[in-house]
């Protein structure tokens, strides 16, 4: 199963896809995880993604479209795939597609998870996250057992430094203008959309999605 997570920074879409993919038994394919690693490693990608993610800017298409064929293209035919923060552009979606079509798969299931404004910047102001593991906590909802400290590996927790107000309204800005759009190409392209209520508590949302996907 092919399954793309669709929503505002903010919504849920890493908290849900790492558990829909263990659900599923599929790959959680997060491209602001993957552009995290080599910003950190200090790859080349990692050095062009930099300007454009510190200011709330969406990374190239051609870049992106590289960074996911290197991961799609050599998994297995069977193996599901979960999509996180990738679409994000219209042709980012046409790229995948074509990806898609070469080895005689498709978009499965789009899920667009929905939540006002003004729960993702709350959310987005407390999010916490492990720059070892990758674990995501939140100071206000699901603040780790000891402050500060990643509860998985141990690891110092940091506040993404585009998760400040400014660059939050930014991304923000860059997800209607270019990223909301997707919802209608995905409609028009018949693949099925279907909209999650995500203002809700972490497990209600996973249900949904769950019932969603069929799993
Ligand atoms: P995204 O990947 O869409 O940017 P995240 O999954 O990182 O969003 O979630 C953003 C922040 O909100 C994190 O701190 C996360 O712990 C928190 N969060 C996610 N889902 C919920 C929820 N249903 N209720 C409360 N907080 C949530
Ligand atoms: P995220 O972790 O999904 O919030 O992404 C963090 C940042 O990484 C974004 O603000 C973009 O700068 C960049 N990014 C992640 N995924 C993409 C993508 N599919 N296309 C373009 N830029 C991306």
């Amino acid at each position: 199963m092919v399954v793309i997570l669709l929503g505002p920074p903010g919504v849920g879409k890493g908290t849900q896809g790492v558990l829909l993919a263990e659900a599923i038994g599929a790959r959680h394919v997060a491209t602001g995880d993957l552009l995290r690693v080599a910003r950190r490693e200090g790859t080349e990608l990692g050095r062009k993604a930099q300007g454009f993610m510190d200011r709330g800017e969406l990374v190239p298409d051609q870049l992106i479209v590289d960074l996911v064929r290197e991961v799609v293209g050599p998994l297995d035919a069977a193996q599901g795939v979960v999509f996180d923060g990738f679409p994000r552009t219209v042709p980012q979606a046409e790229a995948l597609g074509g990806v898609l079509t070469d080895v005689r798969r498709k978009v499965d299931l789009v899920l667009a998870l929905e939540a006002d404004d003004d729960v993702l910047v709350q959310r987005l102001s407390g999010r916490r996250s492990c720059p070892q593991c990758g674990s995501v906590y939140n100071v206000h909802f699901t603040p780790p057992r000891s402050e500060g400290v990643c509860d998985r590996c141990g690891a110092a927790l940091v506040h993404r430094s585009d998760d400040d107000p400014a660059t939050v309204r930014r991304r923000l800005e860059v997800y209607r203008e270019e990223t909301a759009p997707l919802i209608r190409f995905y409609e028009r392209s018949q693949a099925p959309v279907r909209r999650i209520d995500a203002d809700r508590p972490v497990d209600e949302v996973q249900k949904s999605i769950r019932e969603a996907a069929g799993a």
